[in-house]
């Protein structure tokens, strides 16, 4: 490999979220000696740990029983695969060409090169751009109903959004809180019909249309939602402790069109039952191939698993 620049590396590891840091720890056991390359603490969709470092207690991941706060386990899972021997880039890759191999990997006009790759950059789920919207994230504003709706308990709370994953939401929701108003921008629902009717025999949830948040209200957590009713105009603050704002995922995934195969979503394609990306020596792992279960657990599940993909591809005379 004498041929190669001292920045070559076996395995390159684009993102740090539990899918990434999990790659990484597996990678990392099997004297593969990653590269994660973890993005940047200045932005907030692809910061450095994922999303779980805009979220607040995790009650849900297995082996802490008493909870961990987000940022916390992603620290720990970092200090986890920087013990094995990861190395940790903080940058945001600017540019790849996977075309041929080594593949190259540039932060800016510097140059990376690598064996393998596996991609775990995730996803971000969109948000409505209010300006209090990201400091009460996560005391009181939530973008997971699967992870928060247990501390809603006994409370009216308020979801956005009118698509399926908003009615989705609002149904779970509706298992601890005892209302959930629905709020929806226009005077239809975008959600298939199945999903409309769930959501309009739930007694718990209340649609209120044409109806938008202008703002948000509470110093330390969430204390009222200001909306404004689009057909008429009138601005009301409904007194709700929780938002879950539910108006759509979006991968991040632009580094890559037209390099990897993605669906007309940008999600990544993956062979199934595998990380396999279209290009071989390419591996996918995390939200960005998933937008089903979007959960930390499988998300550093299917970093394991592309971790041992490419161990074994690597294996299999590639290196
Ligand atoms: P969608 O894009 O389908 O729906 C987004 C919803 O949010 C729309 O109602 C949209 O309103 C609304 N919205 C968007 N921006 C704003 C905003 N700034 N303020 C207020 N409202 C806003 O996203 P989903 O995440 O719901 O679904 C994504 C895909 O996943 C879909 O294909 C869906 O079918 C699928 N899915 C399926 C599920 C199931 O079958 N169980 C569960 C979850 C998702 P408008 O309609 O006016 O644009």
């Amino acid at each position: 490999m004498s041929h190669h620049p001292l920045s070559h590396h076996h395995v390159i590891i684009i993102g740090s979220g539990p899918a990434g840091l999990t790659a990484a720890i597996y990678t990392a056991r099997a004297n593969l000696a990653p590269l994660v390359i973890e993005g940047e603490p200045s932005s907030t969709s692809d910061q450095p740990g994922g999303q779980l470092m805009l979220t607040t207690e995790v009650e849900n991941f297995p082996g802490f029983p008493t909870g961990i706060m987000g940022p916390e386990l992603m620290l720990q899972c970092r200090d986890q695969a920087a013990r094995f021997g990861t190395e940790f880039l903080t940058a945001k890759v600017t540019a790849v060409d996977f075309s041929e191999r080594p593949f190259k990997v540039w932060v800016r006009d510097e140059l990376y090169t690598a064996d393998a790759i596996i991609v775990s950059t995730g996803a971000q789920s969109l948000m409505l751009g209010l300006e209090n919207e990201s400091r009460l994230l996560g005391h009181g504003v939530s973008t997971c109903a699967t992870c928060d709706g247990f501390f809603f308990r006994g409370q009216e709370i308020a979801v956005v959004g009118g698509g399926d994953s908003a009615i989705e939401e609002a149904t779970f929701l509706t298992k601890f809180a005892t209302k959930v108003l629905l709020l929806v921008r226009r005077d239809e629902l975008r959600a298939s019909k199945i999903m409309q009717q769930r959501a309009l025999n739930n007694p718990k949830i209340e649609i209120v249309w044409n109806t938008v948040v202008d703002d948000l209200l509470g110093t330390d957590k969430l204390e009222g939602a200001v909306v404004r009713n689009l057909a008429t105009g009138a601005v009301t603050t409904l007194p709700v402790t929780g938002l879950f704002v539910a108006i759509g995922h979006r991968p991040n995934t632009d580094l890559f069109k037209g390099v990897l195969q993605m669906e007309d979503n940008g999600y990544l394609v993956t062979q199934p039952g595998s990380t396999y990306t279209n290009v071989e020596g390419v591996f996918a792992c995390g939200d960005v191939q998933d937008h089903t279960y979007r959960q930390a657990v499988t998300a550093a599940g299917s970093g394991c698993m592309a971790a041992i993909d490419t161990e074994r591809w690597l294996e299999a005379a590639h290196g």
